[in-house]
Formats: structure tokens, sequence, C-alpha cells
């Protein structure tokens, strides 16, 4: 752990093991903390944020920007970890380092944009002026998925901002986690401005987050469950929450989409780290003029797809994140099939070449799919894909606006009147149009409904944690 500028053991002196999900060999033992610890880096956090906060938005910058030409340069080191702890391929990880980076860079660029306002007050003696000063100390919680980004996305606008933070990274993933804090300690972050409390069991930890009353503020990313816990905790002391979370994305291959082209991305994205990606398509709706060709293309490039080791070239499928999301996979596809669905490939447990000795699941297809089966409502988190055909592009808005969750969406068209209105319409926080990647440090991520609350990156991202202070002044 990182508490107070310093690196230490949990005060039990006990530890927690790390596993390859790829081979189930240990990689590591980790400090095991818990609440002491958190109530530990709360109080140093607070101690540091007078003079954090004091800092000009250029000295928080320069230490942001040595972060991110830190992490920029370590991208590969940083990337094996994450393949070897998390499990995706060494290229996608590769990928998810310069992600993460980016926010290091953005964020070092917003801090010198927090810029206030001057308002016309009703009164010719009275100003009115608004600034935006730093909320104080921040609690962030993350999971596993993203080990690297989904830190950064959090730490990088908290500092650039003037708080000061506590992260308990997901209990899969601390390593990454160490890494990050390494870079953030060597690029002259002060002690106590950025605090890593690593621990097995997230309860006494996220209990300490909501009730210090020296935390201000909760910043989460993980389950729509988890979510909620915390933002019931966050509610009793009216700490800012926000909260990225569970997703059930629809990809819609509209009438006039090239179904071939569509296949392509959908494939991409759905594969995505294995589906475990909080934007990956859960229900693939196909115009049914295109969805012989768009199920051909799909299966055909499925069917090459390479399950194992991410270290190993040519990977494109690595392993899951535990046994127990094997079994949700698994308990998604025998319900679907028990109801109608054609399993058109996989749709087993890999356990040939080695894979037994790590959670693998066969990329999967499903077509025939319908709204009574569990994968049409629950978030999968795994490499299966269903697919829907349907006749009208008016009721698929409607179909794919029905679900509780509002995170990603994808439209697929060549339409441009088609993919504007079903823009619009979509409940949806984050929509590609013919583009499987709407992402990037610039731009504002996050959920409607169920899927979460406020935005991380983006110039939005900074004001998660900003308080907004008017000042009327009678001259
Ligand atoms: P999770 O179980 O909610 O875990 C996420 C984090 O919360 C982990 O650090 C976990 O710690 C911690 N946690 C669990 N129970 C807690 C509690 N009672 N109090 C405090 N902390 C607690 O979610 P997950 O299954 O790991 O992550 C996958 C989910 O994240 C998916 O639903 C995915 O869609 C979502 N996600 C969303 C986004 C987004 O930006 N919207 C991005 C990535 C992932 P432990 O690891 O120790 O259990």
């Amino acid at each position: 752990m990182f508490i107070n500028g310093e690196w230490c053991q949990a005060e039990s002196g006990k530890k927690f093991g790390v596993i390859n999900p790829a081979t189930g060999e240990g990689i590591g033992d980790v400090a095991d903390g818990g609440q002491v610890e958190a109530e530990r880096a709360i109080q140093a956090a607070h101690s540091a944020f007078g003079d954090w906060s004091s800092m000009t938005a250029y000295e928080r910058s320069e230490i942001l920007y040595k972060a991110y030409k830190l992490m920029s340069t370590r991208r590969e080191e940083i990337a094996r970890t994450m393949t070897v702890e998390q499990g995706k391929p060494l290229r996608a990880a590769m990928n998810e380092v310069k992600y993460g980076a980016d926010f290091l860079l953005w964020y070092a660029e917003e801090a010198k944009r927090v810029y206030g306002e001057t308002i016309p007050a009703p009164r010719g003696d009275q100003r009115f002026i608004v600034l935006h000063q730093p909320i104080g100390v921040v609690a962030a919680i993350t999971p596993w998925n993203y080990p690297a980004s989904m830190i950064t996305r959090k730490v990088a606008p908290a500092l650039a901002a003037g708080c000061t933070i506590v992260l308990k990274p997901a209990e899969a993933t601390p390593l990454c986690a160490m890494e990050i804090f390494k870079i953030l300690e060597e690029a002259g972050v002060p002690k106590g401005v950025a605090n890593l409390v690593t621990g097995s069991d997230p309860k006494p930890i996220g209990e300490e987050f909501v009730t210090n009353p020296l935390v201000s503020k909760i910043t989460f990313t993980g389950s729509t469950e988890t979510g909620k816990l915390l933002a019931r905790g966050a509610a009793d002391q009216m700490k800012r929450v926000s909260l990225e979370l569970g997703g059930h994305a629809p990809f819609l291959v509209l009438k006039d989409a090239d179904p071939v082209f569509a296949a392509k991305g959908a494939v991409l994205v759905k594969y995505l780290n294995t589906g475990q990606a909080c934007i990956c398509p859960n229900r693939l709706f196909v115009h049914k003029s295109g969805v012989e060709a768009f199920t051909k293309e799909f299966v055909s490039r499925v069917i090459k797809m390479r399950a194992g080791n991410g270290l190993e070239q040519g990977i494109n499928i690595g392993p899951l994140v535990s046994e127990k999301a094997i079994e949700k996979v698994e308990r998604q596809v025998e319900d679907a099939t028990s109801k109608g669905a054609e399993l058109l490939c996989g749709g087993h447990r890999l356990m040939d070449d080695g894979l037994d000795r790590g959670y693998y699941y066969a990329p999967t297809v499903l077509s025939n799919v319908t709204s009574d089966m569990l994968i049409y409502r629950e978030e999968t988190f795994g490499p299966v894909a269903p697919i829907i055909a349907f006749d009208d592009d008016d009721d698929v808005l409607e179909m794919a606006n029905d679900t509780h969750y509002g995170l990603a969406a994808y439209i697929y068209t060549q339409n441009l009147s088609a993919a504007m209105r079903t823009f619009e319409g979509l409940r949806f926080g984050i929509i590609g149009i013919n583009d499987i990647n709407p992402t990037g440090a610039a731009a504002p991520f996050g959920g409607q409904k169920e899927s979460g609350l406020g935005r991380e990156g983006g110039h939005e991202g900074i004001f998660e944690y900003l308080e907004t202070k008017l000042g009327g002044f009678s001259v």
C-alpha cells in the first residue's frame, strides 16, 4: 500500500495472493489492508489537502505531465503486468496503457482551464462571481477489467482539480495499481496527496470511505449493485458521488446498413477484453434484410479467433476473470438454448492445450434470441454474442431502450437521417455511429439510467471534483 508517501504493509501483517487468470498461477502477494489502513490514508489525504489545493494549477499540471511521460515510457512494462494479472492480450494491454496515460496528459492541460464566470446581476450595485474549488478528499474504487485506465481516469482529474485521493483497486488487479502509484510518486506527487489501499475484502474499506466525514466525494467504477450500495451509504452525509456502472449495450444494424461492414465492427467490440468491457454489445439487433449476411460474416470471423495466454502472439481471446464469471456465461447460454436460441458456434468452456488451468470460454454466437432469455436483460461480461433479427427500424429503437441500463449503444446505417434520429432517440450516454470505439480522454464517458451518475474524461470530468461557489458582491 502507499499511504502518506510511504510504501507499507497492512498493520495486521496479512497479505493476499494475486493470480494469473491465464494459468491459475500465483504472481505475487500484496498487503491485505482494511478499515484501519483506509482511515489512515483518509487522514493523510485530509492533511495534504490544504497545501495541494493551494498550489497553482501550473504546478499541479507539471506533476501530472511528468506522470504522463513516465507512464508512456513504461507502456510495455505496465502492459506486461496487466496481461499477466488481468489476462487481456498484450496488444490490448498496450492500448489500455496508452488510453490510461492520455488521462494524465488531458488533465495536466485541463487543470489550467478551471475557469470561473462573472454574471450580470439584477442590481446595479451588485456583482456576481462564480468560482470552482476542489471538493476535498476523494475516495475512489476501481474494477479489474481496465486496471490502469480506470485509475488514471479518476486520479488525474481529482489531482488536477486540487483534490487529494485514496484509491482502492480491485482485489484481482492490485499490481497495475501499484505501478501507477509508483509513477505518481516518481512524478513528485507530494506525500498524502495520492494514497493506495489494497485489500481482499472490499467491505470494511468501502464502509470507511462512505462513513468517514473527512471524505467529501466517492467515485466508483464497477457493478450497478455495488454502485447502489455505495450511493446509499454516501447519502447519509450527502457526499458527492460519481458512478460508472454496468451496461447492456444494444448494437443496431439498421435497414440501410452494410451488414458485412457492421459485422466486422460488431466482432471487434463484442469480444473486446473477452467481452469483459462495460461498453461491449449485449444485444445485436440486425434488420431482417441483412441478418443472413451479417451472421455469416460474424461467425466466420469468430471461429478464427484464438484463445490463450495473452503474452503469446496472435491471441484475441483471453481468460475470464474467475470461475464465477464462467458460471454466469454458462447459465446464460444454457438458458437461451433451452428457450429456443440457436447455438452457431462456441457454447462451451475451453479445456484443451492447457487452457483448463485458466478460465477460458469459447467465443460464442447465439441467434434467434428473444426477450424472455436471461441474456437479453442481464449483463453477460463474457464472449457471447446474441443476435436478434427485427422488422422495423422504428420498433428497434424501443427494443434497444427497453433496459434499465444506459451506458453504450451502437448504430450502423448508411442513412444520415436514420443515424441522427436513432442517435437522438437512444437513451444511452455513449453512442458509436458506424464506429466501435467512441471513447478517448477528451470525450465525456458515462451512463444514463442505472449505468451511472456523472461523466469521466472530457472537460466535464474535472467538474466532478469541483464545487461551484457564487459570490454576490455589493459595490
Ligand atoms: P464490482 O464487484 O462492483 O467491483 C468493483 C470494485 O468495487 C472492486 O474494487 C471491488 O472490490 C469493489 N467492491 C465490491 N464490493 C464492494 C463493497 N461492498 N464496498 C466497496 N467496494 C466494493 O464490479 P466488477 O464485477 O469487479 O466489475 C465489473 C463491472 O464494472 C461491470 O458491471 C462493468 O460493466 C462495470 N464497469 C463499468 C465501467 C464504466 O465506466 N461504466 C467501466 C468498467 C467496468 P473487490 O475487487 O475486492 O471485490
